[in-house]
């Protein structure tokens, strides 16, 4: 690859660019903070706002290169950019879940950093060795924090990947850099060095950078939307569906059923004799007992299976792939499991006992319709002494009975 000569750059928009890049980097940075401030939601936001002020600091350093001392100036751009890339790796890493490093590890670069600088500036002046050292670190940086980012389905997670393509742009566009100093003898690629940096490497950071601050916000409003589209469909005091989004789900289970022609089973689970557990231990020892029942219910249940909370003290399962034979085993189990199982209150134990019905979803059915089979069955089961489990038979709607 052929660079033109860095004299080339001599007469050129450098100090507009940077300029630029001040006011940018200072209102991304602005920002940060400010949607740090209002949502406090995402951790991983205030490791970018770090990294997002340190950027700033790093342009307004080179900025004012001509009005402070060489090695002050050095010092402060390794410090700075190095901070920029790690804190944009750390919030990577915290908003996958991973762990940040240790503060220290970040610490020991610095000074390593800082050493190499100054070793390379006034005991055995060579700006090429200490840039192309520097560059690499922070290169790698880009490059990891690409890598941490880019995980799951694009179409699922799209701010991942527009997160991603900013950073392993700039990590090239770095290491590229490299190939720059190198051939251009050790002189232009040092930024230090005032109008010889090549406008086309700032014009590549003001680019990824604007990038990476609007991936990050987007990353921020996906959590943010994702927590709330959470919390709007669960229901708050035993961590199931709510009714609304259990029969949305009702709705997309039939729809699989009937495309794979396969059963789907529902189960009625209600309660019995609640009322009494309240009347007896107060209403907050209730919520904590259909908290405890819905630990149990969940255990009995698969990943694939469906729990949701319709009522008061109303919960309602959705088992895909599962015929009648199997619902009545695995309600039984329910059952049995909740009986045995009692919940320490406390004055001691409290114990409790569900009624379930059971009904199969018919091809091109309505979930209230499958759900109101089911709720017969439940009512028998009640009718016929609780504590026990009982299956819709089509006999009870010829009988009459529904
Ligand atoms: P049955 O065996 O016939 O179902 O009797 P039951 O007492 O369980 O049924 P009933 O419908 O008479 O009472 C249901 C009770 O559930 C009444 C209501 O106070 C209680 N309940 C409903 N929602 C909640 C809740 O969120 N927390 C608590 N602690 N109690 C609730
Ligand atoms: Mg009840
Ligand atoms: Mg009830």
């Amino acid at each position: 690859m052929q660079w033109a000569h860095p004299g080339d750059f001599r007469q050129v928009h450098s100090p507009t660019l940077l300029m630029l890049l001040v006011i940018l980097l200072g209102i991304m940075a602005l920002t940060q903070v400010a949607s740090w401030y209002l949502s406090r939601r995402v951790p991983a936001q205030v490791f970018w706002a770090g990294a997002y002020l340190a950027a700033f600091l790093s342009a307004i350093n080179m900025l004012t290169r001509s009005y402070q001392p060489e090695i002050a100036l050095i010092i402060g751009v390794q410090i700075t950019q190095f901070l920029t890339a790690y804190l944009m790796l750390m919030g990577a890493r915290s908003y996958m879940g991973l762990k940040p490093w240790p503060f220290r590890y970040a610490a020991a670069a610095i000074c390593a950093l800082v050493a190499i600088a100054l070793f390379f500036t006034l005991v055995e002046p060579n700006s090429a060795v200490r840039v192309i050292l520097s560059s690499l670190v922070v290169g790698v940086l880009f490059g990891l924090c690409a890598a941490t980012i880019a995980q799951g389905d694009i179409r699922r997670f799209p701010a991942r990947y527009l997160f991603a393509l900013p950073c392993s742009i700039h990590a090239t566009f770095i290491l590229l850099r490299l190939m720059y100093i190198y051939q251009a003898d050790g002189f232009a690629g040092d930024l230090t060095q005032g109008a010889t940096i090549p406008p086309f490497f700032l014009l590549e950071a003001v680019i990824t950078l604007v990038m990476m601050a609007f991936a990050t916000l987007m990353l921020v409003s996906e959590t943010i939307t994702s927590d709330l589209r959470k919390l709007a469909e669960t229901d708050h005091l035993t961590n199931t569906f709510n009714r609304r989004s259990f029969l949305k789900l009702f709705d997309g289970a039939v729809s699989a059923a009937n495309r794979r022609q396969s059963p789907l089973s529902v189960l009625l689970i209600d309660l019995d004799h609640f009322k009494r557990i309240n009347d007896t231990h107060g209403h907050g020892v209730g919520d904590s007992v259909l908290r405890h029942f819905v630990a149990i219910a969940a255990s009995c249940l698969r990943a694939e299976d469906i729990l949701g909370r319709i009522g008061g003290e109303e919960f309602s399962a959705l088992l895909p792939d599962v015929g009648p034979a199997d619902a009545q085993l695995i309600a039984e189990r329910m059952r049995i499991r909740v009986a045995e199982l009692a919940f320490n209150g406390p004055q001691g134990p409290i114990h409790l006992t569900v009624s379930i019905g059971i009904a199969q979803c018919l091809p091109g059915e309505t979930p209230e319709k499958a759900l109101h089979r089911a709720d017969a069955a439940m009512y028998r089961a009640k009718e016929s002494g609780r504590n026990r489990v009982e299956s819709w038979v089509e006999a009870w709607q010829l009988s009459g009975t529904i």
